[in-house]
């Protein structure tokens, strides 16, 4: 029996302001627990919110750049439900009339083939604060700074068919909410977390099978595994005579399997009402014009730009536009060193985030700047130094900051790029090797790493692999 998965993601994405959605208290990640939540955050009596008019600008600034309707008017509504963490009793959010409707997010869909996930909406929300079981033994304490956080939840139509796509769809949407400047896309700190809906059917069934939500995933590699693994829970129940029931999961990354939290049955009724603290929300034709000036050109269009201006292949056009400083670096590096955008493109996703990964550092903190590598590459270009010189100098211009001339010379880098002498010590080691060239003309073609080793060898290192490949290969004659 042919099984197909369907997932539908709802993604809560923090946004990047300095202050909460109803209220003037900080929003900096890490704060002394409750220092940054004030009487509006604890719902005290007598308080009022005011919408805070940052966050409803990268809510029209998302909604812009997925290609959706803006509404002109929309509701804020109180989500009813009790809960240590939420003072107030209630959570303000938008529920149904919210502020982005219908946009649309392409990925690589399983063939590799582009496809549209349809984005049913996104709306403005609060976040609640935080209850914390590990400070003090035997109790729970609330930490009420995140509190009236500002929140886009960004929902999805059920639209991707495998763990992959999700996770396709859900770094997309990383890389759009950073580019457009409104989320920090820490996951780790909570500012990127997902809830995913999965449910199975048979192959060509049209009616969508019962789903289970497992929630608040805060890694790309969680909402892989958690997918992937309740696929499989729901194909062996129904396989079994079962039913899988409407649920709510948790995920557990120690033990690799998702877990029932709760079921339709203690499903809250969350009483949504109009807040009637709050105006509709009014954004004017004006409003939405003046954020598309302030549109970035998106990650969409800059990696098509990528393909025909460079004449990148798609996978190093994909990895280049992921952030915007690395595509911004990239073209830096290009316009100082014009020519060869592939050898950038392979530095930077080679050399370059291989450093960075092994020092745990961001791309922000890139200690080489674009002109000093844009200079390296040009030694490699003019034949001062071979690839794997480079590679060196690049640790050292890394280590010192020194600039690739001065490093080169201090080490005393330099090529042997004269074709005459590279064929003579090829000579002498062919001449020293008679078995191996035996070997060699027999069809085993390993044995021609051993020349180039000998060569390399010979010349301390120095001889131009390119040329010393060619003269080799001409003279063994096979
Ligand atoms: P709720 O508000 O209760 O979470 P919604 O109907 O708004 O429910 O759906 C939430 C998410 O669940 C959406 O992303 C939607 O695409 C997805 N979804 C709905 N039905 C299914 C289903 N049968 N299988 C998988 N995903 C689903
Ligand atoms: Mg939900």
């Amino acid at each position: 029996m042919q099984w197909e998965a369907v997932i539908g993601l709802e993604i809560h994405v923090q946004l990047a302001t300095s202050s909460k959605m109803f209220s003037g208290a900080a929003t900096a990640y890490g704060a002394a627990p409750n220092t940054q939540a004030c009487d509006i955050d604890l719902g005290l009596p007598g308080v009022l919110p005011v919408i805070n008019r940052r966050a409803v600008e990268m809510a029209v600034l998302l909604g812009l750049a997925i290609g959706a309707q803006i509404a002109p008017v929309s509701i804020f509504a109180r989500k009813n439900y009790f809960y240590p963490d939420l003072p107030k009793g209630y959570q303000i959010s938008q529920y149904e009339a919210p502020i982005v409707r219908h946009g649309t997010l392409e990925i690589a869909g399983a063939d590799g083939e582009p496809k549209t996930i349809r984005i049913l909406r996104a709306h403005l929300e609060e976040d609640a604060g935080k209850s914390v079981h590990d400070a003090f033994p035997g109790n729970s304490a609330i930490d009420l700074n995140r509190a009236g956080t500002p929140l886009l939840e960004v929902v999805t139509e059920p639209d991707m068919a495998s763990a992959a796509e999700a996770v396709a769809y859900m770094r997309g949407l990383h890389t759009l909410v950073r580019y457009l400047g409104i989320c920090d896309g820490n996951m780790q700190e909570g500012s990127f977390r997902c809830d995913a809906n999965v449910s199975v059917r048979r192959a060509g069934d049209p009616k969508l099978g019962t789903r289970a939500e497992i929630k608040n995933l805060n890694s790309f590699r969680y909402v892989e595994r958690a997918i992937e693994f309740e696929i499989e829970r729901q194909i062996d129940v129904i396989e079994s005579g079962g039913k899988v029931v409407q649920e709510t999961r948790l995920y557990d990354s120690v033990k690799d399997e998702t877990r029932s939290m709760r079921g339709k049955e203690d499903a809250h009724d969350y009483r949504y009402f109009p807040d009637p603290d709050l105006l509709p929300l009014t954004v004017t034709q004006a409003d939405i014009d003046a954020a598309r000036e302030r549109l970035p050109e998106l990650p969409a269009a800059k990696k098509s730009r990528f393909l025909s201006q460079y004449g990148l292949n798609e996978q190093d056009a994909l990895a280049l536009v992921q952030e915007r400083e690395v595509a911004a670096y990239f073209e830096q590096v290009e316009s100082i060193a014009p020519g060869d955008p592939k050898q950038i493109a392979n530095w930077i996703t080679g050399e370059v985030f291989g450093a960075l990964n092994r020092a745990g550092l961001a791309f922000a903190q890139l200690p080489v700047p674009s002109a000093g590598l844009a200079a390296l590459l040009g030694r490699i270009r003019d034949k001062t130094i071979s690839g794997s010189m480079a590679k060196q100098v690049f640790e050292e211009m890394w280590e010192t900051g020194d600039t690739p001339d001065a490093i080169i010379e201090r080490r005393g880098f330099k090529q042997l790029t004269d074709d005459g002498a590279i064929a003579a010590l090829v000579d002498e080691v062919i001449a020293a090797s008679p078995e191996q060239v035996e070997q060699y003309r027999s069809g085993k073609d390993k044995v021609f790493g051993y020349f180039v080793g000998q060569v390399m060898k010979k010349s301390k290192g120095q001889a131009n692999p390119q040329q010393l490949n060619e003269i080799l290969k001409a003279k063994l004659g096979r």
